[in-house]
């Protein structure tokens, strides 16, 4: 009797913890749908009573959501609490430089990691997103190259297998998604070159399928240093031109321009 009070508890925390790994290791992504409850049940060989409790544990952590036919989802607030505060620090010029020197910290790690630890669905998903962004580029779709170079360096974190990386990753998803948009729609509008980015993309890819972790640190590491160079231009471009605006305001509010009349 004892065990049998003990046991499906017992098996609830370790299908909890099973799913919750799932949930953090990005193989369950935010807003997917499980499979119902039975079927579930039966794919995890466990009893239904062991699987509801399980699922209601993470509800509570906030890891699942349900709606209200009793479908269960991975929840897309899972790091929102980082988020959301820190999204209005990113609209400025500030901000974004220490977005991408954050970035460029972990991107050259994340790269090392992947080379070594990536697995053949991890090496399948990297390939895929690397030819999505060649194509994007072929056909110069600017916000395909955008969304593209947004997959390719989430797959490298997933293939880097840190749990802590891809989570503060994905929790700074949209601010990193926007900040590669702004950058390549910058990069477009100004002088960069499109080959140059592919070809840095390429190295890393390259490095990461040879194994080779200190090439696809290097490689992802010049990645950034190029991407923060071409911010910075793009940044002095704009103060220059913030700065003709402002002088040619102030003049024009004058009623008298000087040297006139
Ligand atoms: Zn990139």
């Amino acid at each position: 009797m004892a065990l049998t009070s003990i046991r499906p508890e017992k098996l609830a925390d370790a299908v909890a913890r099973h799913i919750q790994e799932l949930i953090l290791e990005g193989a369950l992504p935010p807003g997917e749908r499980l499979l119902p409850e039975r079927e579930l049940a039966l794919k995890l060989d466990v009893s239904r009573p062991s699987l509801r409790d399980a699922l209601e544990q993470l509800v509570d952590r906030g890891m699942l959501m349900t709606d209200a036919n009793g479908a269960c989802y991975v929840s897309d607030k899972i790091g929102k609490s980082i988020r959301d505060p820190l999204m209005h620090l990113f609209d400025d010029a500030r901000g974004r430089f220490d977005c991408m020197e954050f970035r460029a910290v972990v991107e050259a790690s994340a790269a090392g990691l992947a080379a070594e630890r990536a697995s053949e669905a991890d090496r399948d998903e990297i390939t895929r997103c690397f030819e999505k962004m060649q194509a994007a580029h072929d056909a110069g779709d600017v916000e395909a190259i955008a969304a593209t170079d947004g997959d390719f360096h989430f797959a490298v974190y997933g293939a880097a297998h840190n749990v802590m990386l891809l989570q503060v990753m994905r929790s700074l998803e949209s601010i990193l998604r926007s900040n590669v948009y702004l950058n390549r729609r910058n990069l477009y509008e100004h002088r960069r070159d499109r080959d140059e980015q592919l070809a840095e993309h390429r190295a890393i890819f390259e490095a990461i399928m040879a194994r080779d972790a200190a090439r696809a640190e290097t490689a992802s590491r010049q990645h950034m240093v190029s991407t923060m160079q071409t911010q910075r231009e793009i940044h002095e471009e704009e103060q220059r031109l913030e700065a003709a605006i402002r002088r040619l305001a102030r003049h024009e509010l004058l009623a008298t321009p000087k040297g006139k009349r």
